[in-house]
């Protein structure tokens, strides 16, 4: 099943739950604009290019941009520049993340682009053309009330500063509120940085609550040290949950005694990943998965929880900070075990959540301070948790059927 299908059967057994119609669910189906477009770049002369290219030639890339619904408010959703990238995923993104901004009821709708490249066979002057034609070709599809694009795989907030810088060029719009996730001097939000971890740190402490676990007693494994999920694990471990397994792309490190991510995390910039870390039990990194714990959060890839591995998981709860790292067919397996899986449109939204504190900031021209960006997380990502939960409670679904009933329900109201 392609990425695409399985955001559709997702859509299809909430709309069934939820009895809508038949033409509002093709109108829900369908993107409400596809770009796809050519992405020129001169590529540098000898030397300046890690590519080695010698004669300052172009080469055309393909880049895409998905508008898929903005019933709630302007297109929001990352810039992807992958080798993989195709159409089919952008749309599954985009769609993914209209569900998401829905399910914490922020006014933004969905919309997801990309670029099929390899950035790190491009030089920094190269990847700066690349980034600024992209939006050459966008500029007019494309702004704070229309459409609101940030970073997502390899896109970086030098990345998000060329974009807004080439868009404020183009238009004379230099509210920077065009593109998020930008560097903290371009208009950036404090907080963004931690902000998926932070959000998905407080999710579990409302489903820990709710499963009458305490953190004390509650032993988590993260899946991926990077970006989400050492903030996350530093968070958990701060609030008292024993952090018992961290991996990597090398493998993964199991302690039942506890590990202290910052010490991990010390020894992965020395010596290249968690596995040099002494003393501990050497797992790989799919056997992590299947580590005695409470919790399991896979911060890493998708399709990691499958058909093959999902009856060895231990945990009660799986919370899903990367996106999309459960199948389908495993879905059903951890449900049929009574395992809880949080979803990842509501689990990693604080990412969201705090770039579209960077666009209102953007747009009132403020900057919030970091203790003011997460006063304003908090609430939104606890009250989303407990929406979700009483649907689940309610209509006797799983967490992620019951995210996607209330953010359908939702733009469906805005639709109408
Ligand atoms: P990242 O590149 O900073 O970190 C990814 C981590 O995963 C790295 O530590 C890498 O070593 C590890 N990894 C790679 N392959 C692995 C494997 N096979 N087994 C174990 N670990 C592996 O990326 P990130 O920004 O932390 O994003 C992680 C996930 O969270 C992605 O799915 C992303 O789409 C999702 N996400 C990120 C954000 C955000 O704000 N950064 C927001 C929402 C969702």
């Amino acid at each position: 099943m392609s990425a695409f299908e399985n955001a559709m059967r997702q859509l299809d057994i909430a709309a069934e739950k939820l009895g809508l119609d038949s033409s509002v669910v093709d109108k829900l189906k369908q993107p409400d604009n596809i770009f796809e477009f050519d992405v020129p770049v001169r590529m540098s002369a000898k030397g300046g290019s890690a590519s080695g290219r010698d004669d300052g030639s172009e080469k055309i890339f393909h880049g895409y941009r998905v508008q898929f619904n903005n019933a709630r408010g302007p297109y929001k959703g990352g810039i992807r520049y992958h080798p993989q990238v195709d159409l089919d995923e952008v749309k599954a993104l985009a769609f993914w993340m209209a569900i998401k901004t829905a399910v914490v009821d922020i006014p933004m709708g969905g919309g997801k682009g990309g670029i099929e490249v390899n950035p790190k066979e491009l030089s920094l002057a190269e990847l700066e053309r690349l980034s600024r034609e992209w939006v050459r070709k966008m500029y007019e599809h494309i702004g704070p009330k229309v459409d609101v694009p940030a970073p997502d795989v390899n896109t970086t907030p030098q990345i998000m500063a060329w974009m807004a810088d080439e868009y404020a060029k183009l238009t004379g719009d230099t509210t920077g509120a065009t593109f998020t996730g930008k560097p903290l001097d371009k208009g950036g939000s404090e907080g963004r940085e931690a902000a998926t971890g932070q959000g998905g740190f407080y999710v579990l402490d409302e489903i820990i609550k709710k499963l009458s676990l305490n953190p004390t007693d509650t032993r988590v494994i993260v899946q991926g040290i990077g970006n989400v999920g050492y903030h996350f694990a530093q968070l958990a471990r701060q609030g008292g949950y024993k952090i018992v397994g961290l991996s990597d792309s090398k493998g993964g490190i199991y302690n039942p005694n506890g590990l202290d991510p910052e010490e991990v995390m010390r020894v992965k910039k020395e010596k290249g990943s968690v596995i040099n870390v002494d003393g501990v039990e050497k797992v790989g990194g799919l056997a992590i998965l299947q580590k005695e714990c409470d919790v399991l959060v896979p911060a890493a890839l998708e399709n990691q929880i499958t058909a093959d591995n999902a009856a060895r998981v231990k945990a009660k709860v799986i919370l899903e900070m990367a996106n999309g790292p459960t199948t389908p067919e495993a879905d059903k397996i951890l449900h049929d075990k009574g395992i809880s899986v949080v979803p990842d449109v509501l689990a990693n939204a604080g990412g969201v959540t705090v770039s579209y504190f960077e666009w209102e900031q953007n747009l009132k021209n403020e900057h919030w301070t970091e203790a003011e960006v997460l006063a304003k997380l908090e609430p939104i990502m606890r009250e989303s948790f407990r929406a979700v939960w009483d649907t689940h409670e309610e209509h006797g679904v799983d967490l992620r059927t019951a995210a996607f009933m209330l953010a359908v329900k939702r733009i469906v109201e805005a639709m109408k």
